[in-house]
């Protein structure tokens, strides 16, 4: 569990070597076997949050049992491994609803929690970062069927968001055109640079750490998300997709970065291309795309 630089490459990688025994769960019949169903006494001793309403949880945090960083202070301390804190945040008790399906009410218990593990996240000392991440069904990475995200502390600023925080203090941002949806607090929007096909940013208009979210806002973006992930629907139907979350880290002061969402259909996969170069293409012709969001349904 060690961010080490390949020799070769110059790239960073996450040595882990415990998360090879993740098993898989796609069942659509039986939730029988599912650890993040309803009635999983054995999850309580790692339940991190819940929101109970009329008696009964509608979203919870666990310890994630694979997690690509552990919370080992004194292996950290003597260079062993990296330090990190990994939950898996289950975000319905429905074994079939998904971000496709939730109702404006759902995504506010999700966004509660999502602010409320950040912030404890981030508060650990140990920790330099906090991402938000998302995958939805096989193909964009998921193991389990049943609608989770997970939240992961690192002792560390990964690569990705370094390269963003490098680029808002060269004062470069993504040009925000293609709007699909805009309110007092958030633009929706389809970016004209995406290195992956068919991202869709949601940014936040005034702030540059999440845990700055207000109520208000949590309710705002419940819209946002029920809309667009509807939008989505409407033209991919039920398609694989991930979406992280970028914040500025505490202990980086640039004013003018402001924390977001990715959203990422999957519509293709990734080959020798990718890996031989580095580079992905993004094949879609996005001024189309955005047509066919703008459809009013
Ligand atoms: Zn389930
Ligand atoms: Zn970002």
């Amino acid at each position: 569990m060690k961010l080490v630089r390949n020799r070769h490459t110059g790239r960073f990688v996450l040595m882990n070597n415990i998360r090879d025994e993740r098993r898989s769960d796609f069942s659509r019949e039986c939730s029988e076997e599912c650890p993040f169903c309803p009635g999983r006494k054995e999850m309580i001793e790692y339940c991190r949050y819940e929101e109970v309403i009329d008696g009964k949880w509608v979203v919870r945090s666990i310890d994630n049992k694979y997690p690509a960083l552990i919370c080992d202070e004194e292996r950290h301390n003597s260079g062993e491994i990296d330090y990190g804190k990994h939950e898996v945040m289950i975000e319905t008790p429905n074994h079939f609803k998904s971000f496709f399906k939730f109702d404006e009410e759902e995504f506010k218990y999700i966004l509660k929690m999502y602010k409320s593990r950040f912030i404890d996240l981030e508060n650990e000392k140990m920790a330099r970062s906090v991402i938000i991440y998302k995958n939805h069904l096989k193909s964009a990475g998921a193991s389990k069927l049943h609608s989770h995200s997970q939240i992961l502390s690192m002792s560390f600023i990964p690569p990705e968001l370094e390269r963003e925080i490098e680029m808002a203090r060269k004062g470069v941002f993504t040009r925000e055109v293609n709007i699909i949806l805009e309110s007092e607090n958030f633009i929706s929007f389809i970016p004209m640079d995406s290195y992956l096909s068919g991202e869709i940013m949601i940014k936040n208009k005034k702030n540059s750490r999440f845990n700055t979210i207000s109520m208000d806002e949590i309710e705002e973006l419940s819209v946002v998300l029920k809309d667009i992930f509807k939008k989505i629907f409407n033209v991919y139907g039920e398609i694989p997709f991930n979406v992280y979350l970028h914040s500025l880290p505490e202990e980086v002061d640039l004013e003018d970065y402001r924390w977001h969402l990715h959203i990422v259909p999957r519509k293709g996969r990734f080959g020798g291309f990718e890996f031989g170069t580095g580079l992905y293409i993004n094949s879609l012709d996005i001024k189309k795309m955005y047509e066919k969001f703008m459809i009013e349904e």
